[in-house]
């Protein structure tokens, strides 16, 4: 299984990220960045499949995925 791994302090709460991942893994986080954004997580409960959508389609090159 993936895992995928975001930037927490270059996150703006976009949310692009989540509506792009066909296994619902990426959701929003209930704390903020420190830069103030809401943020995005991971579900611990969802398999992440390592597609590679949400790394393509963040603008910030927040995201990072790993085996
Ligand atoms: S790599 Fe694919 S399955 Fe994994 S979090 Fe990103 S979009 Fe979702
Ligand atoms: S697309 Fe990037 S900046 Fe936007 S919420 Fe996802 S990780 Fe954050």
């Amino acid at each position: 299984m993936s895992k995928v791994i975001v930037d927490f302090k270059r996150c703006k709460g976009c949310f692009l990220c989540t509506s792009v991942c066909p296994k619902g893994v990426l959701i929003p986080s209930t704390q903020l960045g420190p830069k103030g954004f809401e943020i995005v997580q991971q579900d611990e409960e969802k398999e992440c499949i390592g597609c590679g959508a949400c790394y393509k389609m963040c603008p910030d090159y927040c995201i990072e995925i790993t085996d």
